[in-house]
């Protein structure tokens, strides 16, 4: 599936590993009993007890690869850059080296690992606020690698109201053919790629802040814009990561541009989502890969409504597994027909009743009636009253 990815995330290991990092292997998208949030959304996530202390049972130099889903991303998906599921490279320091070594090794790994111009970069580090002033150390570090760098208010990371957080920098590609021009909050040719976070402070529930007894470095790179960059391409849709994806759903069912850039995102993170125990379910957690499928299946279904998710093939199931070293006997086609089979019946159920309500506004009211009536959720009365009007 991916010998282009697979030497990438070598590069990247060996190079924190050369370094003294241990790695740590990747966990599943399941986070933590206790944890308030559905699924890992980032690198971190797995180590958020650990901040506080600054210390990680493991050692101070750790490295992984570690698969991340964030819902909240689901309107940008189909762009250059967003996907629901994608992996995310990180590296941290419990309290062992500094976060200027950590940008250090950044714009080494960039320049003479991948071999990208240093010209083509450009960072964003904390430009201060009100309590704190600008983050002068990262700016001096950047200016001496001789990378052009921004003061931006935004670049703080916090783990929640109170708790651990400090400043960040952002590190930003050029993707543009020419030389680059503008700077990342005006051009968007510019690609944020990298963020390294220094948690040098603790937040009080009184608002205030106290410095961190030990300081944690923690770095995020997303892998599939790592190798689109790398490929020379404009987006992860034409990297070995999703190529097979792509042109199954354009064979199988016609599809293309934004469609056929969703399907192949949505489907791909159903799979890894199936590999990681979840199942689709009417609340909670079971409800994204619902969710997912029934997106994939409203789109399918706009131009034929005999398109079906049973043309996909095994191998590429098998292969989706692979890549996320998930159990290979994972039901997927089980469980995508029937979610299938369950949705048709649903379309078919709204598009009798939603007749009736052709021609006039769709309130609340109708909403919860038809929910509460007849089981249809309101995300998909919206798609099918559209298709009715
Ligand atoms: P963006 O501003 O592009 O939405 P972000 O600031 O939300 O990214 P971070 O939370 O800083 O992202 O995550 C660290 C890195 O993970 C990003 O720099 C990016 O390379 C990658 N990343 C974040 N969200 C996505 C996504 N939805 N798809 C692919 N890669 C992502
Ligand atoms: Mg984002
Ligand atoms: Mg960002
Ligand atoms: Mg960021």
């Amino acid at each position: 599936l991916d010998h282009g990815t697979e030497r990438i995330l070598d590069t990247y290991l060996d190079f924190y590993r050369d370094r003294g990092h241990r790695v740590l292997p990747g966990g599943t998208l399941i986070p933590p009993p206790g944890d308030p949030v559905l699924f890992t959304t980032s690198g971190v996530h797995p180590l958020v007890r650990h901040l506080e202390t600054g210390h990680h049972p493991l050692g101070g130099r750790l490295v992984n690869v570690q698969r991340c889903l964030r819902t909240t991303d689901l309107d940008e998906v189909g762009d250059d850059r967003h996907y629901t599921l994608f992996e995310m490279l990180g590296s941290w320091s419990f309290g062992d080296y500094s976060h200027e070594q950590s940008l250090r090794w950044g714009y080494e790994l960039l320049t003479d690992g991948f071999g990208l111009s240093p010209d083509r970069l450009y960072v964003t580090v904390f430009g201060g606020t009100g309590e704190l002033g600008p983050d002068e150390e990262s700016r001096r570090t950047w200016t001496e690698l001789g990378v052009p760098v921004e003061l931006e208010g935004e670049n703080w990371w916090s783990l929640g109201e109170t708790g651990p957080c400090g400043p960040d920098s952002e590190i930003h590609v050029w993707t543009g053919d020419g030389p680059p021009t503008g700077t990342p909050g005006t051009e968007p040719r510019w690609m944020e790629l990298w963020n390294h976070v220094e948690m040098r402070y603790r937040r009080l529930p009184d608002g205030s802040l106290e410095p961190l007894p030990r300081r944690v470095v923690d770095t995020g790179m997303g892998l599939e814009r790592l190798v689109t960059l790398l490929s020379g391409v404009r987006t992860g849709y034409d990297t070995d990561l999703f190529l097979p994806w792509l042109s199954t759903a354009r064979r199988l069912w016609g599809v293309h541009g934004r469609t056929e850039r969703v399907v192949s995102d949505h489907l791909r993170s159903v799979v890894a989502l199936l590999g990681d125990g979840v199942r689709p379910g009417p609340t909670g957690r079971g409800y994204v890969p619902r969710r997912l499928i029934r997106r994939v299946l409203t789109r399918l279904w706009r131009d034929d409504d005999t398109h079906s998710l049973s043309e996909l093939p095994d191998e590429l199931l098998t292969d989706t597994l692979r890549h996320f070293r998930q159990p290979l006997d994972t039901p997927v086609r089980e469980v995508l027909l029937d979610e299938q089979r369950r949705f048709g019946e649903l379309v078919r159920r709204g598009r009798r009743v939603l007749g009736r309500y052709r021609g006039r506004p769709l309130g609340d009211d109708d909403l919860r009636y038809l929910h509460d009536t007849h089981g249809l959720p309101p995300e998909v009365v919206t798609d099918l009253y559209e298709e009715v009007s």
